[in-house]
């Protein structure tokens, strides 16, 4: 998410600062800003838009004197896009100037708390409350930047980097990171903060990497490292040797991977915020039990991968609440006259909040009458205005236009959404609510474990990577993710294949099953194993060359199949976040080894804003 850039040295620090955030672009933002030491106080000037926009107000920055400051490229979690909310944030005197990358979970009752002090707010941001409360201790304790840094440190949770600049200690600059990445660039006589290195790269290639809540004292003589104890650290100084282009995906060659490896991160800062002492808390959705109670059906409409988040949803939601579920893709939706009223929840699930068709659908659904309710990623964005209740996705920017992680935090919210729906209508026990919580929380870890095993699908994808025609199979929510499974490899590789329920097979398709024909067989929903296991053995019988997916412990799979992958288990209902990600690496893994344009498909585009 997000772009951070701090300098401290010689030269005037706005225009290196602007240079810097350029090279960040790639990351995706919505709004831009500075904040510099001038000589005699702390200067911010942003704006939302372009950087361009921001660069072209300070003439690149030139008309910003000073050499010692901050930046940022703002991808708002908190507060929509706009010239208030974006970073730096001040503090109430003018005193703290701070730009964050992550998301503060606890923000709103910090701020309650400060405003209960008489401090003053001004942006609807989480940020806000850093700056804010870095003054509070600064002026409580009478104590250095340090110090101030250390309490604030105990006192938030969630993920940060962060950077600050104090109008009383001129000739410094901090930094802090927990979860959000920031390295530290060290030059000669000058030094930087920034989230990534291509940032820093036309500078320095000698970077500090750090760890979890050490925090970074920039002078122009040099850097130090400090622990929460005030401790010095020492550190090991990591020459960068990657060019411009590699640096922007993190040493990885495609955007789509680095999402990919994402995803725990992704999904992890999409679950934690919204879980407090055990119980699921939405304050972003003001449905009431009555409202809740009142719909006689959910309807999902979507486009893509976001309509197959719905169709797992359909299986999550009516699991949990017993309310029917119907899923519609928008372009269809929006022209069939659909049957709704006020007795209709109408979930919208979008990754841009500005898909034509899925906004359109929308729209009609308010216009007859339904409660809207979206899962969008972009803040701010139409379909998250329009809509009565949003649940954001804090996936971060996704750049590759295969989605993935967008994705897997869609799923995430769908699956808190329905726990916490289930709990309002008392149509689970206390126990299975918290077994599936504990579940939730367990997954980011899980798909970690998944991750670390990818070499074996990467060699399954080496020798099958010339195929013709893929078939994914699978039944109830292994069917759900098969379609997802089918897309993604059509979207990159180009291979023609299909998505079937496994017992759909013979009524027609099987006719395409010769010998040779590779199927993938999804088997990971363990109440319906042994009847996908009859429909692999009707593939086998005509020739097909399976891979088997399913839970640690069913190796019974291997006696029906030519190639295993094993998944960590957890409840039926969540395991497509884990199964999802075997297939979207087999389908990156094939389309990498034929060469194709991965990030930017042909006849594709990332947001589809037209009909
Ligand atoms: N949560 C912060 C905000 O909404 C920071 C977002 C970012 O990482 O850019 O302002």
């Amino acid at each position: 998410m997000c772009g951070i850039v701090g300098y401290i040295g010689e030269e005037q620090a706005a225009p290196l600062l602007l240079q810097g955030l350029e090279k960040l672009e790639y990351r995706g933002y919505d709004s831009a800003g500075v904040a510099v030491y001038t000589g005699e106080k702390l200067e911010v000037a942003k704006a939302k838009g372009r950087l361009k926009i921001l660069s072209d107000m300070l003439d690149e920055g030139k008309s910003l004197r000073g050499t010692v400051g901050i930046g940022h490229t703002r991808w708002a979690t908190h507060g929509a896009p706009s010239d208030i909310n974006s970073h730096p944030q001040v503090s109430d005197s003018g005193k703290f100037a701070v730009v964050h990358n992550g998301i503060i979970e606890n923000y709103l009752t910090l701020k309650t708390f400060l405003m209960d002090r008489g401090v003053t707010f001004v942006s609807e941001t989480d940020t806000e409350v850093v700056a804010q409360l870095l003054e509070y201790y600064y002026k409580k304790y009478h104590c250095d930047i340090l110090e101030a840094m250390i309490r604030v440190i105990h006192k938030v949770e969630g993920s940060y980097a962060l950077g600050v600049i104090c109008q009383d200690s001129p000739d410094e600059l901090y930094a802090v990171r927990k979860d959000s990445p920031l390295i530290v660039g060290l030059g000669q006589g000058e030094s930087f903060i920034a989230s990534d290195v291509p940032a820093i790269l036309a500078k320095t290639r000698e970077i500090y990497r750090l760890n979890d809540n050490e925090i970074v004292r920039l002078t122009r003589s040099g850097v130090t490292v400090f622990n929460t104890d005030r401790d010095e650290v020492h550190k090991e100084p990591v020459h960068i040797d990657w060019d411009v282009s590699a640096a922007e995906k993190g040493g990885y060659e495609h955007f789509m991977f680095k999402e990919i490896m994402e995803q725990p991160k992704a999904i992890r800062d999409t679950i934690s915020p919204r879980i407090r002492d055990g119980k699921i808390v939405l304050d972003d959705i003001t449905l009431t039990r009555e409202q809740v109670e009142s719909f006689r059906r959910i309807v999902i409409v979507a486009c893509g991968s976001a309509y197959h988040v719905g169709v797992v949803a359909k299986y999550a939601l009516e699991q949990l609440t017993r309310i029917p579920v119907e899923v519609d893709v928008a372009s269809e939706f929006r022209y069939r006259h659909p049957i709704i009223d006020d007795k209709a929840l109408v979930l919208i699930i979008s990754q841009s909040g500005e898909t034509a068709d899925t906004l359109a659908a929308m729209r009609e659904a308010k216009r007859l009458g339904a409660r809207t309710l979206s899962i969008v990623n972009v803040v701010g964005s139409s379909i998250a205005n329009e809509s009565d209740d949003v649940l954001y996705t804090w996936a971060g920017p996704e750049i590759a236009v295969a989605t993935t992680k967008a994705y897997s935090t869609q799923l995430a919210v769908v699956y808190l959404l329905a726990l916490y729906l289930a709990d309002l209508l008392d149509t689970i026990s206390p126990e299975e609510y918290e077994s599936y919580l504990d579940d939730l929380q367990k997954l980011p870890e899980q798909i970690e474990a998944v991750l670390q095993n990818r070499e074996h699908i990467q060699y399954f994808a080496s020798r099958n990577f010339n195929a013709k025609d893929i078939f994914f199979i699978g039944r109830n929510i292994d069917y759900a993710l098969s379609l997802e499974g089918s897309l993604k490899l059509k979207e990159i590789s180009y291979i023609h294949s299909e998505a079937y329920a496994a017992g759909e097979l013979k009524h027609g398709t099987i006719s395409l099953v010769e010998d040779g024909t590779l199927v993938v067989a999804l088997a990971s929903y363990l109440p319906l194993f042994d009847k996908t296991m009859s429909n692999v053995k009707e593939v086998k019988a005509r020739g097909a060359y399976v891979l088997g997916l399913t839970v640690e412990g069913k190796t019974e799979i291997e006696k029906e199949t030519d190639f295993v992958f094993y998944l960590p288990a957890t409840n039926t209902m969540m395991q497509p976040s884990l199964m999802v990600v075997p297939l979207q690496l087999f389908a990156y893994y094939v389309a990498a080894m034929k060469g194709c344009d991965i990030d930017k498909p042909r006849n594709l585009a990332k947001s589809v804003t037209v009909e």
